[in-house]
């Protein structure tokens, strides 16, 4: 655990108690986020980013439930926190970008309104001040015209701007972390690179550290300092982007690299063969086993535990695994 550590959450557990039985969505999640880094979470559609995401900021819906673990945010437990200190930690401290805009805004309440609530809750702002610093908040998320624009109901921007929109929300009250959970996948691919390249540029204006939550590993590549590999509730691979792009240890990160388009000249696009399994219903052991290319016998016996492979770079899968049966440390390789 790094002592420059901004989050640090520790075996992190949050099931839906469903029929006909119990979902981990979030199994046993350990991650940190150093100050001024980005990093990125990566996984498939249903491998439980979003609700890691909802669960450090203690907004998992019901009937989901935190059951274990601790998110330690500037060295205190927020799963420890009582209702009103999370009030204060939810904006102030951790801000948050969706993926769909309009769906955490308002429609009946113009552009300014929003930010000035964010301000005014927090008692960074007067009302008659707000106003001014919603300008200049939209100023620096690059919307022109913001004298105008504050004035506008959020059916009246675009996709790209209410996006834009959501971060100056989402920096109104300057907190040192922000969660931004899939911000482009819902925009025009030019749009996406413009949101990218702004989120980017923020970092360094507000000095943030940043939890990037996607399925695509080329935003990845573009945008994280360090990466967290996600798979059907687990962190299955996490280390800094460049080692895990150039020494993937995990099938399935090498299985999401050779699926991103354009990865390398004249490949062609693979995708894994199968689907995430149903969270309620998984495989013994692990739970990539019955998708996996180099499945081996030991892979169904439980699911494999934390093997360090590299400079911060620490794999949960029997390949790497010295002491299991098939593990290719044991076979003479050096990692
Ligand atoms: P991701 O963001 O990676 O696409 P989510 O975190 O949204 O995935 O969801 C992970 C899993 O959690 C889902 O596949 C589903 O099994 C479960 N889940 C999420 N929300 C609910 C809910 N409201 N009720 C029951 N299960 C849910
Ligand atoms: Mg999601």
């Amino acid at each position: 655990m790094g002592s420059d550590a901004l989050l640090s959450v520790e075996n992190l557990t949050t099931v839906f108690d469903v029929r006909p039985g119990p979902v981990v969505a979030v199994n046993d999640v350990s991650f940190e986020i150093r100050r001024g880094e980005t990093l990125g979470l990566v996984g498939e559609s249903g491998s439980g980013k979003s609700v890691t995401a909802f669960s450090l900021i203690r907004l998992v819906q019901s009937p989901g439930q935190i059951t274990g673990g601790k998110v330690i945010f500037q060295g205190r437990d927020l799963l420890a926190a009582t209702e009103s200190e999370m009030r204060h930690v939810r904006g102030a401290g951790i801000g948050f970008v969706f993926q769909e805009p309009m769906a955490a805004l308002n429609p009946v309440m113009r552009v300014g309104a929003h930010i000035a609530e964010a301000l005014v809750v927090h008692g960074l702002a007067s009302k008659a001040d707000a106003r001014t610093r919603a300008i200049e908040l939209l100023r620096a998320v690059k919307i022109t015209d913001a004298e105008k624009r504050v004035d506008d109901y959020p059916h009246q921007l675009s996709g790209g701007m209410r996006q834009r929109v959501m971060m100056a929300i989402a920096l109104a009250c300057k907190p040192p972390l922000v969660i931004a959970d899939e911000p482009t996948t819902a925009l025009d691919v030019t749009v996406q690179a413009q949101i990218l390249d702004l989120l980017r540029d923020m970092k360094r204006q507000f000095d943030l550290s940043l939890l990037l939550i996607t399925h695509d590993l080329g935003v990845i590549a573009e945008t994280a300092d360090r990466v967290a590999v996600m798979y059907a509730g687990r962190i299955v691979e996490q280390g800094p982007v460049r080692e895990i792009f150039r020494n993937p240890a995990h099938p399935y990160t090498r299985g999401l690299l050779a699926s991103i388009p354009g990865g390398s000249a004249g490949t062609r696009l693979t995708a894994i063969d199968g689907a995430v399994p149903n969270l309620g219903a998984l495989p013994p052991g692990c739970s990539f086993g019955p998708r996996c290319r180099e499945h081996m016998a030991v892979c169904d016996t439980a699911f494999p535990g934390v093997t360090p492979v590299g400079p911060d770079h620490a794999v949960r899968c029997y390949l790497n695994d010295p002491k299991a049966e098939g593990g290719r440390l044991k076979a003479g390789a050096t990692n």
